[in-house]
């Protein structure tokens, strides 16, 4: 009898299994869905041994293709979605080890709901999770804006979202991975345990395979940033697999930790009349005290978007700012001292009023659900953007929206905002600008009407991109590089980055099995 692990013929029924959703779309011969470790092991090193490539999915949110698959087999890892236990360490900290098919908002919920599936688990976590229940709720972090994403896929992408303001991105929150190699050895790394020596890295699999390589000798730019392998001397291991998109290994569980949620939080919209003042606030705003935990920006394309798009049953609950808005910042608080959060609120309001924005109006939510609202309001922006292309593609096949994420160090903001402005007015492109614009991460989307605008837009990215570099800037801050971004990473880092990155990888990977396309052609 067939089970989910073995390898099935690729059928129509699979049709969804081809893309994600930067909306390209690709092939394969085979798709197999393991459950277990081993099963996923033995299915790597069977596709290795018959010579064939192997894409490994999550859960198909990405929007750069690097789950897109271009022949060969896809391992789907979404069945592998157990939580495999709970610790809490003397210290109080708790962690959990989670298989990767996993979903964000799956495990937030169940943090929520104390709804623990414990088959399986040893006395140590049923007596964490006790623990647990008495304790303040608690949380894992990091957010990218769609949370149906799997731990797997955060984790291979290093992504952050708007709360990656004050907590950071996915990477501070791991602490042990385990990964399984394409000829099916499986390694751990824990953070803090397996340093490299300078550039050099040595570690050995379980069954006793080393692995000896260099790590990339690029620097990497002070701003966040999710391009290419983390590189630096006599770093922790486990970096170089977080935001290493799948080329490196396949993870097999992953150990996070869990932060207690914060007692204080609101969200707060707040509307401008023109782009300068909502940049001259969110300078302002990164200094509060406590530091928000998200500091959010829609441009005039942005709202107009939504404006557009009103009726649409997605936008129901959404607050759509009035015509006459220019641009919108939106700020969360979060606290655990009453005093200094309510301190807090009445300077962001001063803040509001002393750059320009109008105060009365804007919206504050203090409850979880009025909050929620704020957050699909942030949401709705990328996902109007993706509807709108998609039914342009409908009869235009050849376009996709194309989008940046690239990020500057604070004092380049304003001017690339403007480079932003200024090449949209002169070459007529539809687009909107939206984005995590505390970190100076902000996303232009570019909305092609057609093929002839798609190509000019996709030049004009890799023009900002060189501008961005040269400005200490990365080309992705968040997304990842996939398969769409590999010649933004060759203007990142250059051919001699490139070539120590493929060194890197064929250590791990020596016949380029695994995600062949992702981060450099081969
Ligand atoms: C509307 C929208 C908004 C978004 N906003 C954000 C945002 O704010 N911030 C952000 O960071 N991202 C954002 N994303 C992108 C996306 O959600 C993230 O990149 C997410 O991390 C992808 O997770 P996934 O499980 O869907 O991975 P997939 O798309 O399935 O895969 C992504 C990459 O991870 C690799 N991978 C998956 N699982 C494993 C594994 N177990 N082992 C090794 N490699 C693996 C894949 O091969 C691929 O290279 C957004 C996406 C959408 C659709």
């Amino acid at each position: 009898m067939l089970t989910m692990s073995d390898f099935q013929t690729i059928s129509t029924d699979h049709a969804g299994y081809m893309r994600d959703e930067s909306r390209r779309t690709g092939h394969a011969e085979t798709i197999s869905f393991p459950t277990s470790e081993s099963a996923l092991a033995a299915n790597l090193k069977k596709a290795a041994s018959a010579g064939n490539k192997v894409t490994l999915q999550g859960a198909l949110t990405g929007i750069t293709a690097g789950a897109v698959p271009f022949g060969g087999h896809i391992i789907n890892l979404a069945r592998m979605d157990r939580i495999l236990n709970l610790k809490r360490s003397t210290d109080g900290l708790y962690t959990m080890t989670v298989q990767p098919g996993v979903l964000l908002a799956d495990l937030n919920k169940r943090l929520q709901d104390f709804k623990f599936c414990t088959n399986g688990w040893d006395d140590e976590s049923v007596a964490a999770l006790k623990s647990l229940q008495s304790d303040k709720p608690h949380f894992f972090a990091p957010d990218p804006t769609e949370a149906s994403a799997s731990i797997g896929g955060m984790v291979a992408c290093n992504a952050s979202g708007a709360r990656s303001f004050l907590y950071g991105p996915t990477r501070t929150h791991i602490l042990r991975i385990r990964g399984v190699l394409a000829d099916g050895s499986v390694f751990e790394l824990y953070r803090g345990r397996e340093k490299s020596n300078g550039r050099s890295l040595d570690i050995t699999t379980i069954d006793g395979r080393k692995i000896t390589g260099l790590i990339p000798s690029y620097r990497m730019p002070g701003v966040k940033n999710a391009s290419g392998y983390f590189a630096t001397e006599d770093m922790d291991i486990i970096d170089i697999l977080i935001g290493s998109e799948g080329t490196l290994c396949a993870f097999s569980e992953i150990d996070l930790k869990l932060l207690p949620c914060p007692q204080w939080m609101a969200g707060i919209l707040a509307y401008f009349p023109d782009e300068d003042s909502a940049v001259k606030f969110v300078e302002q705003t990164r200094l509060l005290t406590p530091k928000p935990a998200a500091i959010e920006f829609f441009d005039s394309g942005s709202l107009n978007l939504l404006r557009r798009n009103a009726a649409n049953p997605v936008l129901e609950d959404i607050p759509i700012p009035a015509k006459g808005i220019d641009s919108a910042v939106y700020v969360e608080l979060h606290s655990n001292n009453e005093r200094e959060f309510d301190e807090a609120i009445e300077k962001t309001a001063e803040l509001i009023a002393q750059t320009g924005g109008d105060a009365d109006s804007a919206i504050m939510a203090t409850d979880h659900r009025e909050i929620e609202k704020l957050k699909k309001f942030r949401h709705a922006v990328p996902e109007m953007a993706n509807m709108t292309i998609g039914e342009r593609k409908k009869t235009i096949p050849d376009i996709t929206k194309l989008g940046t994420d690239f990020a500057v160090p604070a004092s380049a903001l304003t001017s690339m905002l403007r480079a932003y402005h200024a090449a949209m007015a002169k070459s007529g492109h539809e687009y909107v600008i939206f984005g995590h614009i505390g970190d100076s991460h902000v996303h232009v989307n570019i909305l092609p009407r057609n093929k002839a605008e798609f190509d000019s837009g996709k030049m004009q990215i890799l023009e900002w991109a060189k501008q961005v570099v040269h400005l200490g800037g990365t080309v992705s801050a968040e997304h990842g590089v996939g398969k769409i971004k590999v010649a933004l990473l060759k203007a990142m880092y250059g051919e001699k980055g490139i070539s120590e990155m493929k060194a890197l990888k064929k250590s791990f990977d020596p016949d380029f099995s695994i995600n062949p396309g992702n981060l450099f052609e081969l």
